[in-house]
Parts: C-alpha cells; sequence; structure tokens
C-alpha cells in the first residue's frame, strides 16, 4: 500500500458504505482526499441488506446499478401475515419510478461495488490506519494517524466523519447522538431456510408473542430476525443465540413450517433512534450513522448514510475547487436533517409495530392498521416512504421556483397556445422544486430511440432543462430559453449541462441559436407532461437528482438570483 501523504484537501474517515460513497463522489471530480480505515479488511457481516430504490437511481448515476441487480435480490412486495393469516400483500410495482422495487444486495456487496467504483477512478482506501486525534486550526485540520508503521501528522483542509455509530470525529467535537435505544432486544440471524414460500417478499409476522421477519438476501441466503419476549431479553446470558434458539421462536411464530441450516450470522442487537443536532462545526462534518442511527426495521440507516454522502460530495468538491463559496454546506446539515424527522418517526412506528405487548394494542395493529394498508393511497404513501422515492427537500432554502399567475404570464403564453390557466396547472403538477427529478419515457436521446429522459449520464453535472412546449416556438420563446441557458453557463460552466426538449423530431429552426449539449427529441411529450410542461419552462436538475429551480415562464432573472443564493460562484 502506497504511504500516507503529510497533507490532503479531504481527510475521509471510514470506508463503510457512507465514507465510500463520499471518496467515489470526491475522485470523480478529481478532489485530492484520503479515506482511511482502522480495521484491516471490511467486514463479511450482512448488517444491512436492503438497497432502496432511490439509491438504486444513484447507483445508476454511478454506473454500478448492472452490477448491483445481478448480484441482488429483488424484492417486489411486502407481506404481512397476523396470528397465522397473510392479512396483506403490499406491491411496490405501484410505484412511479425506474425501479419498482427495493433491491436486497447485502452490505458486503455495496461496500465492494462502490471500492470497485473507487478504484476504477484511481483511488485508494488505505486500512489498518486510525484516526487517533485531530485539532480543528482556523482553515484547516491537524490529524493524528495511527498506521501499522507508526504514528503521523496530517493536514486536511477538511475532515469528514463517516466513522460509524462510535465515530470519533463527533466525540472529538463534542456532539452527542440525541434520542432513545429502544427497550427491545432483538435475535438476528443469516441462513439458508427451507419452506414453500417465494424469495422475493419480505415476511413480517405479527404474533401475540411477538414479531418475525424473513427477509431474503442474495446467495441463497435469508436474514431471520425476532424480538425476544422481554423476561428473556432481560435475563439473557448468552452473548449469541444458537441454531436451535431461532428455530424456536421462527416455530412460535410464523405459521409456515420451515427448516433453518448452515447459519452464517447468529447474534443478539438492540436498536437506537438517535441524531445530533448539528453535523458541522468549522472544517469538521459527520455523515452516516456517524450522524444519525435508526432502527434496522426500516431497512434505511446504510441508505440514509450513502444519500448524506451524495448530497455532500458536490459540494464539498465545489467548495475544495472554489466554485462555490463554504456556505453552500450549511446546505447540507439543512436538507439532511430534514430527511431525517420523517425517518425517525417511521423507526419509532416501525419498532412500536413490531413489539406491541398490549393486547388490545395487537388487535389494532392487526385489524386497524391492516385495513388501512389496503387503502391504496395509504399504501402508496408508504411505499414511496420504504424504497425512499418520497424523500424531498421541498421549502428549504436552496430551492426556489418562479411562477408566473395565468395573469401575469406574458401575453405571449395567451397569444401562442390560448391556453395560459391550463399550462400553469399543469406546471403545478410538474415536480417542485426540493423534489426527486422524475424519470420519462420515451424520448430521443443521441439518436436512440426509446430512451428514458433519466440518468441524464451527465457524469456528476448539473443538468438544465430547457422545454420548449411548441414543436415551433417562437423567437422571442427561444431567445427566453437560450438567456437562461447563457446563463447557466456563465454561472457554472461545463458543470452544467444544457439540454433542449423538444415536441418534436427535429431541432425548430427558431432554437438552432441556443447554446445546447444535447438535445431531447419528445415526441410523445412524456417528458413534457411528467414535467407539466404545456407551455415553455425551464427546469435545474441539481447534479444529485433534485429539482433546484423551476420556472414558468423562462425567467433568466430568477435563475440568476437562485445562483446567487445556492452560493455558486460565477466561472
Ligand atoms: C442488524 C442490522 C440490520 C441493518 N439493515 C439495514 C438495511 O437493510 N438497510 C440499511 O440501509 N441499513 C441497515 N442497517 C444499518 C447499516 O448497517 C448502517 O447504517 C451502515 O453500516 C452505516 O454505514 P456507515 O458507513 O455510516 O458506518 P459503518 O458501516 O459503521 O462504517 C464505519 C467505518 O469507520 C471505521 N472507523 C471507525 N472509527 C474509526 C477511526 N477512528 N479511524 C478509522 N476508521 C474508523 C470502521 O472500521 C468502519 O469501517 C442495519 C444495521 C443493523 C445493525
Amino acid at each position: 500500500m502506497a504511504s500516507l501523504p503529510n497533507s490532503t484537501d479531504v481527510l475521509v474517515v471510514g470506508a463503510g458504505p457512507t465514507g465510500l460513497m463520499l471518496a467515489v463522489e470526491l475522485a470523480r471530480r478529481g478532489i485530492d482526499y484520503l479515506l482511511i480505515d482502522e480495521v484491516e479488511a471490511p467486514s463479511t457481516f450482512i448488517k444491512g441488506s436492503v438497497v432502496s430504490s432511490r439509491t438504486l437511481e444513484i447507483f445508476e448515476e454511478l454506473g454500478i446499478f448492472e452490477e448491483a441487480r445481478k448480484l441482488g435480490t429483488v424484492v417486489h412486495a411486502v407481506v404481512l401475515w397476523a396470528e397465522g393469516r397473510r392479512a396483506m400483500t403490499g406491491d411496490m410495482a405501484l410505484l412511479d419510478a425506474p425501479h419498482a422495487y427495493n433491491l436486497h444486495l447485502g452490505q458486503p456487496y455495496t461496500e465492494q461495488l462502490l471500492t470497485t467504483r473507487l478504484l476504477s477512478e484511481g483511488g485508494s482506501i488505505h486500512r489498518q490506519v486510525r484516526l487517533a486525534d485531530f485539532d480543528l486550526q482556523g482553515d484547516r485540520v491537524v490529524a493524528s494517524l495511527e498506521a501499522p508503521e507508526g504514528e503521523c501528522k496530517l493536514q486536511a483542509s477538511w475532515i469528514v466523519g463517516c466513522d460509524g455509530a462510535h465515530s470519533t470525529v463527533r466525540q472529538k467535537l463534542g456532539f452527542h447522538l440525541e434520542g432513545q435505544t429502544y427497550p427491545v432486544d432483538y435475535m438476528l440471524a443469516n441462513l439458508k431456510i427451507e419452506w414453500n414460500q417465494p424469495h422475493d417478499e419480505i415476511q413480517l409476522f405479527f404474533t401475540r408473542e411477538g414479531s418475525f421477519t424473513v427477509n431474503p438476501l442474495p446467495d441463497g441466503l435469508t436474514q431471520v430476525a425476532g424480538d425476544l419476549p422481554h423476561e428473556e431479553g432481560d435475563n439473557r446470558t448468552k452473548t449469541s443465540p444458537t441454531l436451535q434458539d431461532v428455530q424456536e421462536l421462527f416455530d412460535r411464530r410464523v405459521a409456515i413450517p420451515a427448516r433453518l441450516y448452515e447459519p452464517r450470522r447468529l447474534v443478539y442487537y438492540r436498536s437506537h433512534r438517535r441524531q445530533v443536532v448539528q453535523r458541522i462545526m468549522g472544517r469538521a462534518i459527520l455523515a452516516g450513522d456517524a450522524a444519525h442511527l435508526v432502527s434496522p426495521q426500516t431497512g434505511l440507516g446504510m441508505n440514509t448514510g450513502l444519500q448524506d454522502s451524495w448530497n455532500l460530495g458536490w459540494k464539498l468538491a465545489a467548495v475544495v475547487k472554489g466554485e462555490a463559496d463554504a456556505s453552500i454546506l450549511e446546505s447540507y446539515q439543512e436538507e439532511r436533517q430534514a430527511v431525517l424527522g420523517p425517518l425517525a418517526k417511521m423507526s419509532d412506528t416501525d419498532e412500536m409495530l413490531y413489539s406491541l405487548q398490549s393486547r388490545v394494542a395487537q388487535e389494532l395493529r392487526d385489524h386497524v392498521v391492516m385495513a388501512a394498508l389496503h387503502f391504496e393511497p395509504f399504501w402508496r404513501r408508504n411505499v414511496k416512504d420504504i424504497t425512499q422515492i418520497g424523500v424531498n427537500y421541498r421549502g428549504l432554502s436552496s430551492f426556489d421556483e418562479y411562477v408566473a399567475t395565468p395573469l401575469h404570464l406574458p401575453g405571449k403564453h395567451i397569444v401562442e397556445s390560448g391556453r395560459c390557466t391550463k399550462a400553469w396547472m399543469a406546471f403545478g403538477r410538474g415536480p417542485r422544486a426540493g423534489e426527486r427529478v422524475p424519470d420519462a419515457r420515451p424520448v430521443t436521446r443521441d439518436g436512440i430511440s426509446n430512451e428514458r429522459l433519466l440518468p441524464f449520464s451527465s457524469q456528476g453535472r448539473h443538468v438544465l432543462l430547457l422545454f420548449t412546449a411548441a414543436a415551433d416556438p417562437s423567437k422571442t420563446v427561444c431567445e427566453a430559453l437560450a438567456e437562461c441557458a447563457t446563463l447557466a453557463r456563465k454561472w457554472l460552466d461545463d458543470r452544467v449541462c444544457v439540454e433542449l426538449v423538444v415536441p418534436s423530431d427535429a431541432v425548430p429552426e427558431a432554437c438552432r441559436q441556443i447554446g445546447v449539449d444535447r438535445t431531447v427529441f419528445d415526441v410523445e411529450r412524456a417528458a413534457h407532461d411528467r414535467f407539466g410542461a404545456l407551455a415553455e419552462s425551464v427546469y435545474f436538475c441539481r447534479c444529485d437528482g433534485f429539482v433546484g429551480f423551476r420556472s414558468l415562464p423562462p425567467n433568466a432573472e430568477a435563475l440568476g438570483k437562485w445562483f446567487d443564493t445556492v452560493k455558486f460562484v460565477a466561472s
């Protein structure tokens, strides 16, 4: 392994999923970083298994989706059993997303995929290197590292603690994980199962005694887990359960006969819902489990850490390169903390439903909650939560939109389309600022038909979508779109990819003067409809897949003001 340097721009502490994702994001943007981990080799224990639909979109953007899909097990449905009866099957297929499922992959595979991606960028991981201490000294960090060859000092411009639940970085900052440890002990085992159930569903069994989960894993493995009866949890003397313990719990709670065998890992655990209030102090930043913990029942702890790094990576890279003011990082704090609110609620609800003791409460769960889940809008909302497709930053300070009211839409709209109010209402149905950029199909791009609008294949760049709405837009419309394109280039240069979206199969004459990177031919108006672009409009899609700004009609002045608010530095 290469020897340690004595300085770097970003010291990333911890090569778990969060640290690896951050390193990939920094590496592909050409940032000088150092990724260290105290352990010699990654763990082979499958803790996290679920890769959410939203994380899969990120994997797609990184070019590791296909490999993940090959290795993992697609899970289409959640099946709930109450007292031996199959009470509800929640199908994820109704999700409006390219991947209407979660992928059960296993954390070691996720880490391996990210490691391979990192190596493909020429990146590396320094293992058996422990962060012992660090000092924040103005605009630099001085870290003390312990490596096999001895102790050394390293200077960095930034330190990011991706060092897990017992984070050294967090402790040195004096930050605390506030929240609670749930008062329930769980038994968990990764093993093989012989039964007559399909391998593409999560099965949850609720009984009077407690609950039990059967979770598909790759390689023909299954993860099973159940809460322990209180007296058993309190009086437990063993450090880990035996296969027989797990089989007995299974037999008591699961309505279907099965043989459990070839255990790989058997553990007891307790879970937590905790988070820091503040993620940033000076040049030190926290991400992943170092900043938040949720119940494993949500299946979203690792996913949330990955998405922390996805949010932080491009911003930190922009700051290091002088392309954004350091205050842009405040949006990392604001956006990622906002996501934790609904996640904490989900964590509490899951824990509560799994470990209900009172008979009345169990009856309510088994009848009222199940009945509610049969109500499609309720299930649809739930699916958005468990797949993270519903994660959004609506209303936060880094997002804005300019929407002229029908009365104030310029006269050209009325003259050209004669559907001013309709255009306004349609735009209201498009993705709002702060929401995830949706996909649309079919479009034709780079000569390939029946393509999806996502992924943009923009290689980490932001995307400005210019919707012409009409197949033959007027010169005035094209000038307004061109003004937005020019402004975006002025601010972001080649960090933005400008795409013209036309509802025809040829570039309209009047649009030829707009400087664009690509044209999307949206003959069937799939993209126009999905974005509510009945009239000409623009969408600025942040490189992390959220609508940063949108405008109906195109308004370069409002777009410029937004660039300034976001703290980009004009090129
Ligand atoms: C039973 C169970 C099931 C779970 N299921 C899921 C699931 O299905 N889906 C999901 O999304 N999440 C799940 N999770 C949560 C998931 O495992 C964690 O959220 C995830 O591991 C957090 O990743 P991380 O990179 O932030 O931290 P970690 O994975 O903890 O990585 C931290 C790294 O930092 C290193 N480190 C620590 N201190 C130092 C130091 N001082 N110097 C150098 N290196 C250091 C460690 O060696 C480690 O490699 C589950 C968790 C459990 C316990």
